[in-house]
């Protein structure tokens, strides 16, 4: 207990897993609060100030799947394991418990397992700090945020507000800061009990993790960024119980050169996780052609932070566009891609001391398929070639040849899941190795033939010579010949059951030390082989590199396909502020759609001229699709992907705003109004020139007359202040007259057809203004019970009636006082009618007379 309680005093916030043999053990606190979460069962062990101590326990085997589900569900686990080997069998008894030791902190932010991790999504932790002294508002703020799976670091410098927006780009499982900076939607991740460097110790600190003098030769890093990034690998290391992973060069990300998007414009769009945390229809699925995860993850980083780099973008468009212009080139690359291991994953559980030997396989497979690549890559290869492909090639071209070599020939052809199994190293790579298997087997070819010797010597032919993991090697026979044979002055007996007798031999003893010798001497040989081959491996400088180029060529591969298809374009990218999207759709929605409906495209035109689109139409009849096509297709096109365009012009983007759909915030208790509002603001302010700006419905929530003011004068400002490309979509029809006094103003409406009273929504968006809204046509269609919507029928004829009046005609709050029962006059006009006994001109005049009392 006392070595329990030391070790939990160690890492108090974590469930402590106590390694007992072949079981993980939870006691007190820990026991109770994991068999609620895990759903297995809570027993006693033992007793503690007199109170049976509360415990419960996984199987080691299974632990993995426990801490999966631990970790989700928010909790972090300390691993405490025996670092001292159990006795074995002939050596005197242990005194006292087996040494233990933390030797891991499994938290969100800090996986490596393949288990705990979601193949296709990038795992981050990220710290915050902010400076020593207080100051209000806007304060400098540094961020510094790890993969520590693939060992990837970065840092960024910001203002406090904008770390709302940081934390929904990059979406972090853990976060390391002072609760106050976090805000609400990401709280739940905030790690408890960090304590933030000082800022000497932090330099210190980093420039000793990355071997340099002094860490502004890295980089230009604030003294914030400097703190965060301390923070980090303070955090990595505790995790890591002292053993630091291999973590790259911190690389400064400087903002201007990604779009900005705000957390609302993001959580519009679902970009690459929709707004109720599913994946399915987002973005990112309609896109993603990858056949690996590790391409995955970089198609989902590209849309997360699509660029405001001319020449990047148009470089991502070449490289995709040349692949996709060679005959056969995609069909080539795809099974190549699809086989690629995941080799930076691979190399973080290496460089964690958690490899297994199928990662230094996966290094192997990774560096075969480079050469792969570089064969096909080769012979097309020439000065017209796009320089991102180039560069590819160049990455990949022989870049571990002398590594490869080693791992050919130092693994075996079929490997063991842990290294402790054997058999990981092949025979031939190692002399000494070789010649402790050697014998190893050759002495239990010795047994087999001592076994029939000793059959025939003493004549029991059921005799055998087996393993027995306290005894070790023993002969063994029945009761009834064992019997017969303890008086036999060879055989020493060692252990008799009911049924069976074993006995063993000064030659067998003798056998069975040399053979315990062998095997333990293999172990250890193999043991330090695997290591000296991880040690290479994790210190190779160029496989993350490897790793990271053949992401690139699977994103790119991808794009290929989706180009090749026809339906997706390559946009011209200009530093003009043009805008032009020919026959543009919504992925998300087409696809959604399926086939049995045919998505109807539109056009988008907003020239520096004619910049600002009013757009107005009935609910239901595309007018958010349309909105967030647009947004779309500006994202797609600066990650430098294709767009789902007959043909795009786009003059690059420096920020875009989306509010489109429901904004409800309720659990930070501001109204729906309160948000639109906020959200509004936040245009205002940051929206210039080169923006693009789509809204939908501006000044919904409140009174009418309030609302059309609001919207009215956004508008304004949009058009003659700030000047952005803009979609203002909205129910106010009064804004359309708006187009004589802003020239660079014109309204569109989503054509609808009316056909005998109905209305068929045509999705499609043409110059002019909708003439009605068809609110109630909606209501009926979404099943609103058919007296409301007369009931609305007649109110809304009467009100347009009387429009400009100051109190309308009708009353309008008849139905709410009449009483329940009122006589319905048209029901008993229709049930007083006799059908049978009307003539066909009586039936008439009953149609007549029916028709004026509805
Ligand atoms: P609004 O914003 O005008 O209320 P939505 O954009 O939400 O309308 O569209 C309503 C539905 O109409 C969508 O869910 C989709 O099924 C369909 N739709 C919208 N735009 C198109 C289109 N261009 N082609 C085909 N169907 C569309």
């Amino acid at each position: 207990m006392a070595q329990w309680f030391a070790l939990k005093a160690q890492e108090p916030d974590a469930l402590l897993f106590f390694r007992m043999g072949d079981f993980y053990e939870l006691f007190f606190a820990d026991a109770e609060t994991a068999a609620m979460a895990l759903d297995i069962s809570l027993t006693t062990r033992g007793k503690h100030n007199e109170t049976p101590i509360p415990m419960c326990g996984v199987p080691v085997a299974a632990a993995p799947a426990y801490l999966a589900r631990l970790i989700r569900r928010g909790f972090r686990v300390a691993v405490a394991e025996q670092t001292e080997q159990a006795r074995k069998p002939g050596e005197p008894p242990q005194k006292g418990p087996l040494a233990r030791a933390i030797v891991r902190l499994v938290t969100p932010g800090t996986l490596t397992e393949e288990e705990l991790l979601e193949a296709g999504r990038q795992n981050l932790l990220l710290a915050l700090a902010t400076p020593a002294k207080k100051t209000r508002g806007s304060a400098p703020c540094g961020a510094a945020w790890i993969d520590i799976s693939t060992g990837s670091f970065e840092t960024a410098a910001l203002s406090q507000n904008q770390v709302e927006e940081l934390l929904a780009r990059l979406d972090p499982s853990e976060i390391l800061a002072d609760p106050a900076l976090v805000p609400d939607p990401f709280s739940a991740r905030v790690a408890p009990s960090i304590t933030l460097p000082g800022l000497e110790t932090a330099r210190s600190r980093m420039a000793q993790a990355f071997d340099v003098a002094q860490i502004s030769i890295l980089g230009d890093f604030t003294d914030e960024e400097i703190r965060a990034g301390a923070l980090i690998l303070d955090y990595v290391r505790r995790s890591q119980a002292g053993t630091m992973p291999r973590i790259a060069r911190p690389l400064r990300r400087d903002d201007s050169e990604t779009l900005g998007l705000d957390p609302a414009t993001r959580a519009s769009l679902d970009l690459v996780q929709a707004r109720d945390g599913t994946t399915t229809h987002t973005l990112l699925a309609s896109v993603d052609r990858c056949a690996s995860a590790a391409g995955q993850r970089l198609l989902a980083q590209w849309i997360a932070a699509p660029s405001t780099d001319l020449t990047l973008i148009q470089g991502r468009q070449a490289a995709w566009r040349w692949i996709a212009g060679q005959p056969g080139l995609i069909e080539t690359l795809t099974p190549l891609l699809k086989k690629a291991p995941d080799l930076a994953r691979a190399l973080g559980r290496l460089s964690t001391g958690r490899g297994l030997p199928r990662d230094l396989a996966a290094t192997r497979d990774l560096l075969q398929a480079a050469d792969a690549l570089v064969a096909v890559l080769e012979p097309l290869c020439n000065e017209s070639t796009p320089p991102l492909i180039r560069s590819l090639f160049a990455g990949l071209y022989g870049r571990a040849d002398a590594l490869l070599d080693t791992l050919e020939k130092a693994l075996a052809e079929s490997l063991p899941a842990r290294i402790e199994d054997g058999g990981t190293i092949a025979t031939g790579f190692d002399a000494d190795l070789d010649r402790y298997r050697g014998l190893r087997d050759d002495s239990k070819r010795t047994l087999a033939a001592m076994q029939q010797r000793y059959a025939e010597q003493f004549n029991v032919a059921t005799l055998k010579i087996k393993h027995h993991a306290q005894l070790g090697y023993i002969i063994e026979t029945s009761a009834l010949h064992g019997a017969k044979l303890r008086d036999r002055p060879e055989l020493s007996f060692r252990q008799g059951t009911a049924n069976l007798v074993r006995f063993t031999t000064d030659e067998l003893l003798e056998l069975d030390r040399a053979i315990l010798e062998a095997a333990d001497r293999a172990s250890a040989t193999e043991r330090r082989l695997f290591a000296a081959l991880v040690a290479q491996t994790v210190s190779h400088p160029a496989l993350p590199e490897l790793a990271a180029l053949f992401a690139t060529a699977d994103v790119l591969t991808g794009c290929a396909k989706l180009a090749q298809g026809g339906s997706w374009c390559s946009p011209q990218m200009t530093q003009d502020q043009e805008f032009e999207l020919k026959s543009c759709r919504h992925p998300v929605v087409e696809a959604a759609l399926g086939r049995a409906t045919r998505f109807i495209p539109n056009d988008c035109s907003l020239p520096p001229s004619q910049r600002v689109m009013l757009l107005t139409g009935p609910n239901m009849a595309g007018k958010s699709t349309f909105l967030r096509q647009t947004a779309l297709a500006v994202i797609l096109a600066q990650a430098g992907l294709p767009v789902p365009a007959e043909k795009a012009r786009i003059g690059i983007v420096d920020r875009l705003f989306s509010r489109v759909g429901a904004a409800d915030d309720l659990a930070r208790g501001r109204s729906t109004f309160m948000v639109e509002m906020t959200e509004t603001a936040a245009i205002l302010r940051q929206a210039g020139p080169r923006s693009l700006v789509v809204v939908d419905e501006i000044g919904r929530g409140t009174s009418t007359l309030d609302g059309l003011a609001i919207a009215w004068a956004t508008l304004e400002a949009l058009h003659s202040q700030l000047g952005s490309r803009t979609i203002f979509a909205t129910h106010f029809h009064e804004l359309c007259s708006l187009s004589d006094s802003m020239p660079r103003l014109t309204p569109y409406t989503m054509a609808v057809r009316e056909w005998q009273g109905d209305v068929v929504f045509q999705h499609e968006v043409r110059k002019g203004s909708a003439r009605k809204s068809w609110g109630v046509h909606v209501a009926q269609l979404a099943g609103v019970p058919m007296p409301v919507v007369q009931r609305a029928t007649r109110l809304l004829a009467a009100l347009e009636r009387d429009q400009g009046k100051s109190v309308p005609q009708l009353p309008l709050f008849e139905t709410i006082a009449s009483p329940p029962d009122e006589p319905d006059c048209l029901r008993e006009a229709l049930e007083a009618l006799d059908p049978d006994s009307l003539s066909p001109k009586a039936a008439l005049e009953a149609l007549y007379a029916l028709r004026k009392l509805a």
